[in-house]
């Protein structure tokens, strides 16, 4: 099948693109298009115009200080995954880009674009949940910071309305003394999968475990974060019983039954990976925390 016939707008400058959008209620913006040129091949979507960002320029910078990575919008998945230094202050964002689709997919899709698509199955949006980060966005009134609660309001729905251009996606850092993993299964390398999970664990200065945090994809409808301290906490982190963790997460999801894996399953694999993920968070975690 073709796209429905659409215009085509590449803009040279963030304030042209918001001309462009302003003009055209059916305007869409256009990042690496590797969820948007789908949509549109099996006419799910039909934008009157695509407003390619691709030629705005700074937009495709990684600022990264002791706060956090700030992650511009035409960042590639590839760019992050491979960047060390973004990875020092932020792990999950290199641990959770490495799972996202496929080599060829990754060099062409962008972070930014990830959470703009709001797909409860992608892994950046889990991401920019379980860190508490936020994206700004650019409209013609001016910027805004839209936080992680306020952005996903549905499968493939935010808030952001109108002519708008999320610019970038702040991450903000792993707090001291804490560790993360990242975690999936899916039925194939570089699908989207079945359930995932992320997890943070912090430790006190005694190293007992003070809070542990999770998100999950492929679980609910917007991304979630469970807090699961209360099953071990102040547990000494050699000590902790993340089996307990990983029921109590049991009990907290809510998924539902699809066409790739049913409730039941799901709620399986989430006590599976997050005894999993939190058992190398922990390792992590206790790595740096002086003893
Ligand atoms: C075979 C295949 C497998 C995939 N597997 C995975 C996977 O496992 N995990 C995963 O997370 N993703 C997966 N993807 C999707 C991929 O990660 C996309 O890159 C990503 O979802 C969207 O980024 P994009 O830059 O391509 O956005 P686009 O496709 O260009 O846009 C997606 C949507 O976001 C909007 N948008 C994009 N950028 C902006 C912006 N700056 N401001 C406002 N709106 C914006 C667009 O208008 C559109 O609605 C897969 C894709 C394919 C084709």
């Amino acid at each position: 099948m073709k796209p429905a016939p659409f215009r085509y707008a590449d803009p040279r400058s963030l304030e042209e693109a918001l001309d462009v959008l302003a003009a055209d209620p059916g305007a869409k913006v256009l990042a690496g298009g590797q969820s948007l040129l789908p949509l549109l091949a099996m006419r799910l979507a039909a934008p009157a115009t695509l407003v390619d960002v691709n030629r705005v320029p700074g937009l495709d910078t990684v600022e990264v200080t002791g706060d956090g990575v700030r992650v511009g919008a035409l960042v590639r998945h590839a760019r992050l995954l491979h960047d060390d230094t973004a990875a020092g202050v932020q792990p999950l964002l290199a641990r959770a880009t490495a799972n996202v689709a496929h080599p060829a997919i990754r060099n062409r899709g962008t972070t930014v674009g990830s959470i703009a698509h709001a797909d409860p199955s992608g892994e950046m949006t889990s991401v920019l949940a379980l860190t508490g980060g936020s994206v700004t966005v650019a409209t013609p009134e001016g910027r805004s910071t839209v936080g992680w609660q306020d952005l996903f309001v549905g499968p493939l729905e935010t808030s952001i309305a109108g002519p708008a251009v999320v610019v970038d996606a702040f991450f903000p850092a792993l707090p001291e003394r804490s560790g993360t993993a990242f975690a999936e299964i899916a039925r194939r390398k570089g699908d989207y999968a079945v359930c995932g999970a992320g997890v943070v664990v912090t430790l006190d200065a005694d190293r007992r475990v003070s809070a542990v945090r999770a998100s999950y994809i492929s679980v609910g409808l917007v991304p979630e974060v469970h807090d699961l301290t209360e099953a071990v906490a102040g547990k000494p982190v050699d000590g902790a019983d993340w089996a307990a963790a990983g029921a109590l997460a049991r009990t907290l999801v809510d998924p539902d039954t699809d066409i790739h894996a049913s409730a039941d399953y799901r709620r399986l694999l989430v006590g599976v990976l997050t005894e999993r993920t939190l058992t190398d968070a922990a390792r992590e975690a206790a790595e740096r925390t002086a003893a």
